[in-house]
């Protein structure tokens, strides 16, 4: 069982966050591990610094994870282990936001899983994951993997796959993302500032909060 993402997940932009990315050797977040680690520090939407590491897994890489994202074993052997990695990493994001594409179901599991078994920890800060705005902002695209919506956007997707270019192209759709967001209405949960959502229920649609079952808040649709 993955483990359960602790902090908030919100919807709407906000100016100050860390956005970040990993590297793995795979997709399992109890069997796999973490190569690569970044993450760039943003204060009213300008960068302020860059935090990027290689870890060395004590394992060999896969051959189809170097072959996304190119990183070799004789690349990591220097690089420090997860254990260090990861504590400069939560000194680095404190209790920031936490952005990233896809990281409610991917980047945070990794992040759960290493924290409990490493340091008997969560991780509770709130997060925006863009793979949800990108798909409440630009349903008209058929898929919202990071380089279709910087293809949308017409930012460049060279270096795609290495985790510190993951984060300045993801955090410059990031930024259109939440341009986007102001022209269109979100209605908020004012509870936890999830999504409301519409959903359907034994009288009828009502709106119901996206954090459910974390967050029970529900409301009438206005007519
Ligand atoms: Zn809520």
């Amino acid at each position: 069982m993955a483990e359960k993402n602790r902090g908030k997940r919100l919807v709407k932009y906000v100016p100050d966050y860390v956005i970040f990315d990993l590297e793995t050797t795979g997709i399992n977040p109890a069997a796999d591990e973490i190569i690569e680690i970044s993450a760039v520090r943003v204060k009213e939407r300008a960068v302020v610094d860059t935090f990027s590491t290689l870890v060395n897994p004590g394992c060999p890489i896969p051959w189809q994870a170097t072959q996304v994202n190119g990183i070799t074993d004789e690349m990591v052997r220097e690089a420090p282990q997860i254990k260090e990695a990861l504590s400069d990493f939560f000194a680095y994001t404190k209790d920031f936001v936490l952005v990233g594409h896809n990281i409610h179901s991917f980047d945070l599991k990794f992040i759960q899983e290493k924290a409990k078994n490493l340091f008997g920890r969560t991780v509770d800060n709130d997060y925006i994951d863009t793979l949800y705005m990108a798909r409440q902002c630009l349903p008209q695209l058929a898929h919202h993997k990071l380089t279709d919506v910087a293809s949308y956007f017409r930012i460049s997707i060279e270096g795609a796959h290495r985790a510190l270019n993951d984060c300045i192209m993801n955090l410059k759709c990031y930024e259109k993302l939440g341009e986007l967001q102001e022209s269109i209405h979100i209605d908020l949960c004012p509870k936890c500032g999830g999504e409301l959502k519409r959903r359907n229920g034994k009288f009828g649609e009502f709106l119901g909060c996206s954090n459910f079952p974390e967050c029970r808040y529900t409301a009438q649709i206005r007519k």
